[in-house]
């Protein structure tokens, strides 16, 4: 009945995409939530205990939660890459964070790239944005250059969560103002609470039309910082940094509940997808989030880097309380809001995430995927996953370890130096990585430590100073 319904719905999307905008008011909405650096075990549907999420958890009520839910990349710039352009961001040589340089018109998403939201606007919608970009922070890359009708948010990789503060704007940019559609604005209190006004402002303002907004909070990101009021409700967890962590995955959680509340006083919860994943693991040391059962942490090509929580509601549409096994990728939701929004598949065939929506509505169907990969540092760590099996490699001198993902979720035991297996996986999956990996180009522009070390470096030199 659902498959059908939707076979329905979705032959009128494509004559929308055809015919012009006749039947724009059965497009779906878009809203995709992505928070930074939220561990795989910090949210209640994935059985954190001690940071209540009613809100984020509504939506694997009302949703599909992913068990095998990925990131594209084991850190923040380049998840972002992937989630605005619907590819791996290896593609273009986009494997590195990047460095927040407003003074650099080269570094940041190619503007060969069309993006998502580029897309999506010239299909009808209206495209917002608040939060964190970490996509390039010259003029050319500006979200409102790149796509977004609405920008609120900041440029590069993290931000103060109370101060703006012109004369210590330097470094990564963590205390440079609030951009406005291109204006500097002081933070409005919290700044999470800050996005999330923006957000619902965003919403409020739509009258008819389908939306797209990506709602890209800094939280849980550091610096650990969250208001007192919220840190005493947590008074209970002993450890300070896992405490401060919680107020600001709480006030993150009431942030994804304004945007929810918004959505319903508008009438059009029901059809909209509402999509809510972390750009990487937890980066446990640093900000005392919990990967727990998961191997590794943020950085890494373990599973704790790269697997994290992952939820997509479509009321109108979708299965409720409802879970998904099969392996899927932060670009899959990209491809997913283009495939609703009617935009016709020769348009997107070059792109490399799935549309979605069909595999939930069948879980019959074959994966959406028949192997992912993952590759970092030019190549010296990389990933794949093809069914249970997962072979990595950490580094330019390790050997490859390989997984089975079904009963070592942990990847506690390498299985390289077991019994022979019957057909090896692990050549299989390394002949696959090394397929893919022939279809991407290397980094264009280094990390971002990197980079200010020979910038400083060159600058130091021009100025005579001692080094
Ligand atoms: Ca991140």
């Amino acid at each position: 009945m659902q498959v059908q319904l939707l076979n329905k719905s979705l032959g009128g999307l494509v004559a929308v995409g055809l015919l012009g905008t006749a039947l724009a008011a059965d497009r779906p909405n878009f809203v995709l939530i992505l928070a930074d650096d939220l561990g795989y075990a910090d949210v209640g549907f994935q059985g954190c205990r001690d940071i209540p999420t009613p809100h984020i958890d509504s939506l694997a009520a009302t949703g599909v939660r992913f068990t095998s839910g990925y990131a594209a990349h084991p850190f923040c710039s380049p998840t972002r890459a992937s989630l605005m352009t619907g590819r791996y961001q290896h593609r273009f040589g986009y494997e590195n964070n990047i460095a927040f340089d407003p003074q650099n018109p080269l570094m940041g998403l190619p503007l060969s790239e069309k993006t998502i939201p580029e897309r999506l606007k010239a299909a009808g919608y209206t495209t917002g944005m608040v939060g964190k970009w970490h996509l390039g922070a010259a003029h050319p890359f500006h979200p409102n250059r790149r796509g977004f009708d609405f920008f609120h948010g900041f440029l590069g990789g993290g931000h103060d969560y109370f101060s703006v503060n012109l004369r210590q704007a330097m470094g990564e940019g963590y205390q440079v103002p609030i951009d406005h559609n291109g204006k500097p604005r002081d933070i409005d209190g919290y700044l999470t609470e800050d996005l999330t006004r923006a957000a619902v402002g965003f919403i409020r303002s739509r009258s008819g039309g389908p939306f797209f907004l990506y709602a890209a909070y800094n939280a849980p990101h550091t610096p650990m910082q969250a208001p007192k009021e919220r840190l005493d409700r947590f008074a209970a967890i002993q450890n300070p940094r896992r405490r401060t962590y919680a107020a600001m995955v709480s006030i993150l959680d009431d942030g994804v509940g304004e945007i929810l509340s918004a959505l319903e006083a508008g009438g059009v919860r029901d059809n909209t997808i509402v999509c809510f994943l972390s750009d990487n693991g937890g980066p446990t040391q640093s900000n005392g989030s919990n990967n727990d059962p998961l191997r590794g942490a943020k950085g890494s090509v373990f599973e704790g880097g790269i697997r994290v929580p992952f939820v997509v509601s479509w009321p109108a549409r979708l299965p409720q309380g409802a879970v998904y096994s099969h392996p899927v990728i932060s670009h899959d939701l990209s491809v997913t809001a283009l495939a609703v929004a009617g935009i016709p598949e020769s348009e997107t065939r070059t792109l490399d995430g799935v549309n979605l929506v069909p595999h939930l509505l069948d879980p019959g169907l074959k994966p959406p995927h028949e192997a992912l990969f993952w590759r970092m540092n030019g190549g010296s760590a990389w990933a794949a996953r093809a069914g249970d099996w997962k072979l990595l490699q950490t580094g330019a001198n390790a050997a490859p370890n390989l997984y089975n993902l079904a009963d070592d979720l942990s990847e506690a035991r390498d299985r390289t130096e077991g019994p022979a297996l019957e057909a090896d996986p692990a050549a299989r999956l390394r002949m696959r990585f090394d397929q893919w990996n022939q279809g991407n180009r290397p980094p264009f522009f280094p990390g971002y430590r990197e980079y200010h070390e020979v910038k400083n470096k060159f600058y130091r030199e021009l100025i005579g100073g001692a080094d």
